[in-house]
């Protein structure tokens, strides 16, 4: 069945790529991002695909922002069904360098940005009694990463935040599940790569079993399942798309 679904992050990686699927699916998408030229161009490409899509300019931190672009998007295509929250920033800094005001920012963004998006749109889907949300967390947050203290505090708060409202929302034919991303290809790990934050491509293909990078579409994938009527009896479970890493 046709869904509204709103995806933050959706200028680029892995939001573009789950925009791109739920769009291919027939879902009705708005594309949410920091980078408003970036959400409008993709936003355009689905459109030429002979989907319904919208852009805004969102920086998820901002639930003014947040909450003025949803009702733009309910005017424009309805109450919204599915919300995938995609948008976060990462950061590689030693404990000791983290300034506080590193540490709120990335809060503010990654787990805050996060509330903002699912607060907003959960009353949409109690009306409904359906809904399908999907956080974005990382492999970090099951591991550690050294450098990443703040980063991967908040994708834990993510995996505590999904499985609490997974609780609360079951009874009402709402799922909650977040996907935890091994090494994905995307612009913000080649800008890692490049500032040499994290080791070579090639390298951190051989340390994976299956042996090559995940993909926007490895992660679109398994975020279309999460989405679909027939993932009505999974909630409030983190599923790992990473090759194998850390099983
Ligand atoms: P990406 O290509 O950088 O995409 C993230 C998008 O979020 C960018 O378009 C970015 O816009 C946007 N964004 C940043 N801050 C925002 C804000 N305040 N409000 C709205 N949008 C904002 O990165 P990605 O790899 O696809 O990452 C997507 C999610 O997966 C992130 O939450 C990330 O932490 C998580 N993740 C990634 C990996 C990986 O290996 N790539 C692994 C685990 C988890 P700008 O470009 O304008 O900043």
């Amino acid at each position: 069945m046709k869904r509204v679904a709103v995806v933050t992050g959706a200028g680029s990686g892995m939001g573009l790529a789950i925009a791109r699927r739920l769009a291919g699916e027939s879902h009705d998408v708005a594309l949410f991002d920091l980078a408003g030229d970036a959400a409008e161009r993709a936003a355009a490409e689905l459109r030429t695909n002979g989907a319904s899509a919208i852009a805004a300019a969102v920086d998820v931190s901002d639930r003014a922002a947040v909450d003025d672009a949803l009702e733009r998007v309910r005017a424009a295509l309805g109450p919204i069904g599915i919300m995938v929250t995609s948008a976060g920033i990462d950061r590689f800094e030693a404990f000791t360098d983290i300034t506080p005001e590193s540490w709120e920012r990335m809060l503010a963004v990654n787990l805050t940005g996060t509330f903002h998006s699912l607060q907003a749109v959960v009353p949409d889907m109690l009306a409904a009694n359906w809904g399908r949300i999907v956080t974005i967390s990382s492999s970090s947050a099951q591991s550690g990463a050294a450098n990443m203290a703040h980063y991967v505090a908040t994708k834990g708060g993510v995996i505590g935040l999904t499985k609490s409202l997974a609780l609360e929302l079951a009874p009402r034919g709402i799922t909650v599940n977040t996907i935890a991303p091994g090494f994905i290809d995307t612009a913000m790990t080649r800008r890692a790569e490049e500032r040499g934050d994290v080791p070579n491509l090639d390298a951190i293909i051989a340390r994976t079993p299956v042996r090559r990078a995940g993909t926007g579409d490895d992660i679109a994938a398994a975020c279309a399942f999460l989405c679909s009527e027939d993932a009505g009896y999974i909630t409030g479970q983190s599923v790992n798309v990473n090759g194998g890493w850390y099983l």
